[in-house]
């Protein structure tokens, strides 16, 4: 017989098999429950096992699941455009639909080049980022992407992208305190402008929550309108990485609107299908289209699954569904209610140096010492400690050991009732307990 593999994350792990989910469970095949506390990659957003979605699947099935999009638009694919343009802030009115984050931030970049190229600016290539940050795993996304572990093998074929510090507080990377620190992290985006020159550079970009990279690293309050200013005065585009944050996720649609700046182009992916189906998408602002439309009239990018009506319909029905049972308010809530719970839990542990995030996407990070907030690596025994007692949780770092920290994410399906939050801490802590005797 022909040996044949599925390549998994870990090569030599064993994993469990999954069986069925259904809201925030998630059931194994030897039928240990877990509660999904990660939502999977941040993805899982409105639970498991939903049958409007389930029907939404079925209904398109029938009519059409594929055409391609040179060839025919589709109802749902129109639709879904409306809706997000709906749903979001300001005017971020066109739609251009992919399959993943990685291509809706590659995409980002793209277009945010192609606009300098159609007002007949062909100098404005680069796109900035911070140190630390996560954009995605292709070539294009990871130029982008501060993350050290996802970017070493592939150095030599990556463009030198990141440069600017992230606004990561509870690590100043210039030691100062906020506000005194007169927001260094931002202003350090004009001088990194005036070096490279800004007729270099076409586009800044930022998740407005640090996530995988990072565990939930929220910036300070007058952070993002200081680095809309600093773009809007150097003429460089500001595209908002909405793939982890955006669809309700920190109880706002886009993560963005916590601090009122609009974007020239955001990225979505994960919670726009809430995982029943690959899609994601880059937005683009009236202003960004404007030239293109008056230039080429064509986006120079696309994938033979771009706008596909199956994924779109599915799309609609999850954003539908979210706003039909208000899941933007209520992941606020629950949040709110979690975070209070994790930094009440936080005092009994001395490995726990931060609990921060806003709506459902909280992180926790660890050190060796609260005090001196020594970094310690400790995400993945938490991890597997948390399984064993039933609770799913995401592993965040930047890949740089003993420099950045090392956290979790906790972020489970918005749909969370407080019964199941608190049953989630309860889990939580039994991990933690078992994690503090393995140290001692
Ligand atoms: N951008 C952000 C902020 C992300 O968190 C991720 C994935 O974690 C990506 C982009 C890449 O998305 P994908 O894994 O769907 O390619």
């Amino acid at each position: 017989m022909k040996r044949s593999h599925l390549i998994k994350p870990v090569l030599d792990a064993v994993y469990p098999t999954i069986d069925y989910g259904k809201g925030v469970y998630l059931y194994d095949k030897d039928k240990k429950e877990y509660i999904d506390g990660s939502s999977g990659a941040v993805t899982a957003s409105i639970g498991h096992g939903v049958p409007e979605i389930i029907k939404a699947i079925n209904d398109q099935a029938n009519k059409v699941s594929f055409v391609y999009r040179s060839q025919f638009t589709s109802e749902p694919a129109e639709a879904l455009a409306r809706k997000l343009s709906e749903m979001t802030p300001g005017d971020l009115n066109w739609s251009f639909f992919v399959n993943s984050g990685s291509e809706a931030t590659e995409t980002a970049m793209k277009i945010a080049i192609q606009y300098w190229q159609e007002r007949g600016i062909f100098t404005k290539t680069k796109v900035l980022s911070r140190f630390i940050s996560y954009h995605g795993i292709t070539l294009g996304a990871l130029s982008m992407s501060g993350h050290v572990g996802r970017r070493e093998r592939f150095i030599p074929l990556l463009e030198d992208f990141p440069t600017v510090s992230a606004p990561y507080c509870y690590r100043c990377p210039f030691n100062l305190t906020y506000p005194s620190c007169k927001l260094l992290c931002a202003s350090e985006l004009e001088r990194v402008i005036k070096r490279l020159g800004k007729q270099t550079i076409a586009a800044f970009i930022a998740e407005p929550i640090i996530g995988a990279a990072g565990g939930a690293i929220v910036p300070p309050d007058d952070y993002y309108t200081e680095i809309k200013k600093i773009c809007d005065r150097n003429d460089i585009l500001f595209i908002a990485d909405e793939v982890m944050t955006g669809i309700g996720r920190t109880g706002k649609m886009l993560a963005i609107e916590h601090w009122n700046v609009q974007p020239d182009l955001v990225a979505l992916g994960k919670g726009m299908t809430a995982g029943y189906t690959p899609m994601a998408a880059t937005l683009v602002s009236e202003r960004v289209m404007d030239p293109i439309l008056k230039g080429s009239k064509m986006i120079m990018s696309g994938h033979t699954y771009s706008a596909n009506p199956q994924s779109a319909a599915v799309s609609l029905a999850v954003l539908e569904y979210i706003e039909k049972n208000q899941l933007v308010d209520r992941g606020k809530m629950m949040g709110n209610y979690l975070i209070h719970k994790l930094s009440t839990l936080a005092n009994e542990f001395a490995f726990i140096g931060d609990v921060r995030g806003k709506g459902l996407l909280v992180g926790i990070e660890f050190v060796y010492d609260k005090e001196l907030r020594t970094p310690i690596k400790l995400a993945n025994l938490v991890i597997q400690k948390a399984m064993e007692n039933g609770l799913l949780v995401y592993p965040s770092s930047a890949g740089e050991e003993g420099i950045t920290g090392d956290a979790i994410l906790i972020s489970p399906p918005l749909v969370i009732t407080k019964e199941e939050v608190d049953e989630l801490v309860i889990r939580l802590k039994k991990a933690f307990i078992k994690v503090d005797e393995q140290l001692r």
